[in-house]
């Protein structure tokens, strides 16, 4: 079994039953503008081809791992796979497993690694990441010199869809099984560190997780306190969103650390950022300035955030925020 022209390996992120994670239609979509996407599971589920088809992943790799060990075993499929195949590109999800497996796997297969892209393109020497830095004030590129670039590509940021493709193949031909078969992995025994328990965490909530969200809003020392924090958990819900914060927010213990958005927090790019109470400094923009739509709310109208705001509105939160939930409940009616 041949592999398509100039194909692009995807390394398909896992959510936490196993399934591709919602970050693979982007990435997918993103390979799908620079060559033909391959996608590749480790350890996930193989009946996962028909899912992916539909995302428009060309051909469907699917390999057992030794789920005790962390990192390496993915490490070692896309490996496998990569010699295999000699994709283009190498794209990865910028999720905290994606960024660990693109770094030991450029390392180990001495190539260029960008990261953090928010979208790529191919030019006549070959692919080009584009990156988002200095918190959105500048759109820069990255290019290797030599050899396939390994990039890891922000959530969210990427809007384009392939196309579904209608005969996905197995690959375990590649590997000299059968082209249906799933192929068994030949561990590197390289030092791994090692999974001693797993504990489920019960999720508290039914919202959508931040990274990745379509919507988000995010609130900041601007709430006061813990109490009040929960007025953004309450807009958010009225709008299906995930609910994210400033370090300021976070520092105060209105919420945890996972919610922080910024330099040192969650990058965010959702079609929606709602901003209550959040002053806009560069390193909380670092991590939203990309967000499609920007809503501001802030009693100061010189607050910087105003700067990168679509829609603004100067006034107090508690006042205005009461009032937009009850109107978004009233539409729901
Ligand atoms: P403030 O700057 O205090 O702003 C609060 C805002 O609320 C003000 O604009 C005020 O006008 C408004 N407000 C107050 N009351 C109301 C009201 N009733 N109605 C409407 N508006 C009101 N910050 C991050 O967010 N994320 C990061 O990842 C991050 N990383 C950092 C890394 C480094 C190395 C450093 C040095 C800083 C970092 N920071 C980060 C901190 C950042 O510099 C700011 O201090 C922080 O973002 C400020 O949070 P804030 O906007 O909630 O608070």
């Amino acid at each position: 079994m041949g592999y398509p022209e100039n194909p692009i390996l995807v390394l398909v992120d896992l959510d936490a039953t196993g399934r591709p994670a919602s970050s693979t239609a982007a990435l997918l979509g993103a390979a799908s503008t620079i060559g033909r996407p391959v996608a590749l599971i480790v350890g996930g589920a193989p009946d996962a081809a028909g899912e992916l088809a539909a995302l428009g992943a060309a051909v469907i790799m699917s390999e057992d791992a030794d789920a005790s060990l962390l990192t390496v075993p993915v490490v070692d499929a896309l490996q496998r796979a990569y010699d295999a195949m000699r994709p283009d590109a190498v794209l990865i999800s910028n999720s905290i497993a994606g960024r660990d497996v693109a770094g030991r796997f450029a390392v180990r297969a001495k190539l260029a690694l960008s990261v953090d892209a928010v979208g790529v393109s191919r030019d006549e020497e070959g692919i080009v990441a584009h990156h988002s830095v200095y918190g959105g004030a500048y759109l820069v590129d990255s290019a290797p010199t030599f050899g396939a670039p390994v990039i890891t590509v922000r959530q969210g940021a990427v809007e384009v869809r392939a196309a579904a493709v209608d005969d996905p193949v197995f690959a375990g031909a590649a590997y000299g099984g059968a082209p249906d078969e799933v192929a068994a992995l030949t561990a590197s025994a390289l030092p791994a560190a090692t999974v001693g328990a797993i504990e489920a965490v019960e999720q508290a909530s039914s919202r959508p997780e931040l990274r990745g969200a379509t919507r988000v809003v995010s609130g900041g020392r601007g709430l006061a306190s813990k109490e009040k924090f929960v007025l953004v958990e309450e807009l958010a819900d009225a709008l299906g969103a995930a609910v994210g914060a400033s370090r300021a927010a976070v520092d105060a213990g209105y919420i945890p650390q996972s919610h922080q958005v910024g330099q040192t927090g969650v990058s965010v790019s959702p079609q929606l950022y709602v901003a209550l109470g959040i002053s806009g400094a560069i390193q909380h923009r670092a991590g939203m300035q990309t967000s499609k739509t920007i809503v501001a709310i802030n009693k100061d109208a010189e607050a910087p955030i105003f700067d990168v705001a679509d829609f603004g509105v100067v006034g107090d939160l508690f006042t205005l925020v009461p009032q937009i939930i009850a109107a978004l409940e009233a539409r729901k009616k």
